[in-house]
């Protein structure tokens, strides 16, 4: 299993902006030494090591999960667009099984799914699976009326939409795949997907801050030995007190439910518009210092999501 995030940023497609980009130049400008920039290779191995060499990314939820012959996209946020362009580039687009996963249908998490370049292959069979029973009608609603060019009833693939039970596993293209009811407006469910004997978790957006004690249990138990376990971490812990009731959380109550849990990797994820990288990467050095404090025994690696990164699961 390969996982693969395209689009990690929460609420709002979010570019970088100019002033942003020459404060990022101006940090890592000020690293370099004279040797660093003498020869191509030392400038390659300074962009190597610089933390200012990247970005976390603008692009909306959007998580690849890939096995066998089989994509299954965790919603449709901004991020899917260069993923279905790179399913072309590489002849999967074709033959390749699709399956799409949504939390929810909130913009952030459905508005890529009309600039998939496979939905306009005639003939091509795309699942979507969800909580709700509705989904068709949700994503029929973005490319209705004077929303999209292109209507839902026109597109020439075979699109089926298929509601999951929320008390048992579903088996689909080998994978064994389980929901969770979160925390969030207009109901959301977060994914458990195990294949080839490796497990991914998905769980955003949802609010456990508000009354965590609530809900702990029941989250340790759906992560329990999975291999990455992606969670909304929107907000810090004090802005997570001006946005009580928005339906995101802050990761240290995370860090506080699985500190005794068997996992690989705990991924922050939808990341706060309103933070640029160097809030978010604070943000990740605060909860990992919250990790050593209280779960200094945790095995698990903790890390803020970015575009691009991947986990080769074998
Ligand atoms: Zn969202
Ligand atoms: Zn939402």
């Amino acid at each position: 299993m390969q996982v693969r995030l395209w689009g990690v940023r929460g609420s709002l497609a979010t570019p970088m902006s100019t002033p942003q980009l020459q404060d990022k130049m101006r940090a890592f400008l000020a690293e370099a030494t004279p040797a660093d920039l003498a020869t191509p290779a030392a400038r390659d191995a300074l962009i190597a090591r610089s933390p200012q060499a990247m970005t976390y990314g603008g692009n909306t939820s959007c998580v690849e999960v890939s096995f066998d012959k089989q994509v299954f996209i965790l919603d449709a946020g901004t991020g899917l667009r260069a993923l279905g362009q790179k399913l072309k580039d590489e002849g999967r687009d074709k033959d390749t099984g699709l399956h799409f996963f949504f939390t929810h249908f909130h913009w952030d998490h459905i508005c890529g799914f009309p600039y998939f370049g496979p939905i306009y292959a005639p003939g091509r069979e795309i699942g979507v699976w969800s909580g709700r029973s509705d989904a068709e009608r949700l994503l029929a609603l973005q490319m209705g009326d004077a929303h999209f060019p292109v209507k839902w009833a026109n597109l020439p693939s075979k699109i089926t939409c298929t509601q999951l039970p929320e008390d048992a596993p579903t088996t689909i293209a080998g994978a064994t795949v389980r929901i969770l009811p979160l925390i969030h407006p207009d109901k959301a469910y977060g994914y458990r997907i195990e294949a080839g004997g490796k497990t991914v978790c998905y769980l955003t957006d949802t609010e456990v801050s508000k009354n965590p004690n609530r809900v702990a249990e029941v989250y340790a138990n759906f992560v329990r030995g999975a291999d990455v376990v992606i969670v909304d971490a929107m907000y810090g812990f004090l802005a997570y007190h001006d946005h009580i009731n928005f339906g995101h959380s802050t990761i240290f109550n995370f860090i506080d439910f699985f500190h005794d849990v068997d996992l690989g990797e705990l991924v922050i994820f939808h990341h706060d518009p309103m933070a640029g990288d160097p809030e978010v990467s604070r943000l990740c050095a605060d909860a990992r210092r919250y990790r050593e404090l209280v779960a200094p025994h945790a095995t698990w690696k903790l890390s803020a999501a970015f575009e691009g990164q991947c986990w080769n699961l074998g």
